[in-house]
């Protein structure tokens, strides 16, 4: 995986089209409305949270050295040849054990009790572009997919912009 979901925070207003997108990209029909009417009413796995006056987008990582990886007693969670990190689709299924909850620094891992199992991103939201359905949905630009030496030379720019000009 050489893209990221990487955070302009300044530009997060907090209007959670990110979280509803994943919803609605993780429902059966894989529209909104649609998404309404199921039984099984889909849940998010990005989260927009109140940080004193800042809106604050948090996501997996997708560590390379993932601690939720290592402390998965079942051997569910795993990474793809892609670079995701998951506990769908591998060897082993999930048991929901939740010790990838506990142990994931960033908070981003949450139950889906009807089943007892871990969920987090998966990055099955990508479009016919490869872009996921948060990024797509955010409105102002805060959510960025794309290589992180590239969002770091964008950033460069523009501090320099900003101290020189
Ligand atoms: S779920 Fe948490 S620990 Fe696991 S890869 Fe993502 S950010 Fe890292
Ligand atoms: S869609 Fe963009 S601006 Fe809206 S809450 Fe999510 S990250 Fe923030």
């Amino acid at each position: 995986m050489n893209k990221e979901i990487l955070i302009r925070y300044d530009r997060c207003t907090g209007c959670r089209s990110c979280e509803l997108a994943c919803a609605v990209a993780h429902s059966a029909s894989k529209t909104l409305f649609g998404a309404l009417s199921e039984k099984k009413p889909p849940r998010k796995r990005i989260f927009v949270h109140q940080v004193g006056s800042k809106k604050v987008p948090l996501n997996c990582r997708h560590c390379a050295e993932a601690p939720c990886i290592d402390a998965c007693i079942a051997g569910a969670m795993h990474r793809t040849a892609e670079g995701v990190v998951t506990n769908e689709d591998g060897e082993q299924p999930c048991t929901g054990c939740w010790m990838c909850v506990m142990v994931c620094p960033y908070g981003v891992i949450r139950s889906e009790l009807a089943e007892k199992i871990a969920l987090k991103c998966d990055r099955n939201c990508l479009d016919g572009s490869g872009t996921p359905a948060c990024v797509r949905a955010c409105p102002t630009g805060a959510l960025v997919y794309g290589a992180v030496d590239s969002f770091a030379a964008d950033r460069r720019q523009e501090f320099l912009s900003k101290a020189l000009l």
